[in-house]
């Protein structure tokens, strides 16, 4: 499919920085944006003006001439727009659509968080099956995923892509915590099914006590903790490799992203903690972040005392009790969260 607009950047007087092959990527909707803008101020000011990463927009309906005009306008990189194909934001055939309303309608009388939302239902899966094999995206290596109305509280002082590329990670998080239950009451089951029947998938040193509490492996319970994946900087590949695209598969033919409400959050957070050896699992540290209702703070002195970061170190999630961050500490093997 044709990108629907492509912007070039503006003239800059200085060169070109040493750049990796990586864009900066918002799946977005045009009422998003002043949220959006929001969102690419601030990133630009805190790191990419220095870069000038490209950015990539995506939505499953055509942006405005405003939407582009606007971002494209605060970019300091080349910009392009992609059209979400049709045929990857709906319900797939084989999903029986009275069984799915009928959970849905039941999740919204009990008052799941999106219970009720069909879209959502869809951003969920496109998310976890289809980005990365977006037309536009199949140039890059790397991504960093940005939402509208997120903040982002410090300087960035390096090249993340760079730092995931020079130490071979693969996914990366800032913020950790459990996801609600019901929302997938059998996604753990199904992937236990999975590792049963492909072990191959399995990583060596991998991170399933970041999942599954006491030791217990892929027999034992999941615990729920996810890395909140409205923030990533990831390595594109993992998602595209055999391991992720057959898990991927099983999870769709499973329906759990429509009978229940599979969030790509729960999705790419086993994948990576099973496909994936820990050592290529990063958490940012020195990142401040905020996306509603939870943020997190670099507490660190010298982020707090260079002026580094616009926040406030004691309000902090990390120290919050529904935080797994002390849970990944524990298995990276770093015994504080300072
Ligand atoms: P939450 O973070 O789980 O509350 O969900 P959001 O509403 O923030 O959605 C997650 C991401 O998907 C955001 O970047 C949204 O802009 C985007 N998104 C959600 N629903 C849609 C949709 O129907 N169309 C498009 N184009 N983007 C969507
Ligand atoms: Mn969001």
């Amino acid at each position: 499919m044709e990108p629907l607009h492509r912007r070039r950047r503006k003239i800059h007087c200085d060169p070109d920085p040493p750049r990796q092959n990586a864009t900066l990527v918002m799946l977005v909707r045009n009422f998003e944006l002043d949220d959006a803008l929001s969102s690419i101020r601030q990133i630009e000011d805190r790191f990419n003006r220095r870069y000038r990463y490209p950015w990539t927009f995506l939505n499953d309906e055509e942006f405005t001439e405003e939407f582009i005009q606007l971002t494209s306008g605060m970019a300091s990189g080349d910009t392009e727009y992609g059209l979400v194909p049709k045929e990857e934001w709906t319900w797939p055939d084989h999903i029986d659509r009275q069984k799915a309303r009928a959970s849905m309608r039941k999740m919204e009388d009990d008052e799941v968080v999106y219970g009720g939302s069909l879209t959502y239902r869809h951003m969920c899966r496109y998310n976890s099956g289809f980005f990365f094999n977006h037309p536009l995206l199949l140039k890059y290596d790397w991504y960093w995923r940005v939402e509208p109305s997120i903040e982002f509280y410090c300087d960035l002082n390096y090249d993340p892509f760079k730092f995931m590329k020079d130490n071979n990670m693969a996914y990366s998080f800032v913020i950790a915590m459990p996801e609600y239950p019901t929302t997938i009451p059998t996604l753990w089951d199904a992937t236990q099914r999975f590792a049963e029947r492909y072990p191959k998938y399995i990583a060596k040193d991998n991170a399933i006590d970041f999942i599954v509490d006491d030791q217990k492996g892929i027999k034992g319970p999941y615990n729920f903790c996810h890395f909140w994946s409205n923030f990533e900087i990831a390595d594109l590949n993992f998602w595209r490799g055999e391991a992720y695209s057959k898990y991927f598969e099983w999870l769709d033919e499973e329906g759990g992203f429509y009978y229940e409400r599979w969030g790509d959050a729960p999705v790419h957070s086993l994948a990576a903690s099973l496909f994936l050896s820990k050592e290529r699992i990063h958490h940012f540290a020195d990142i401040g972040y905020k996306h509603t209702p939870w943020l997190r703070c670099p507490t660190d002195d010298e982020s707090y005392f260079s002026g580094r970061c616009l926040c406030n170190r004691h309000e902090n999630f990390d120290e919050h009790v529904y935080s797994c961050l002390p849970k990944w500490f524990q298995i990276a093997g770093k015994s504080s969260i300072k």
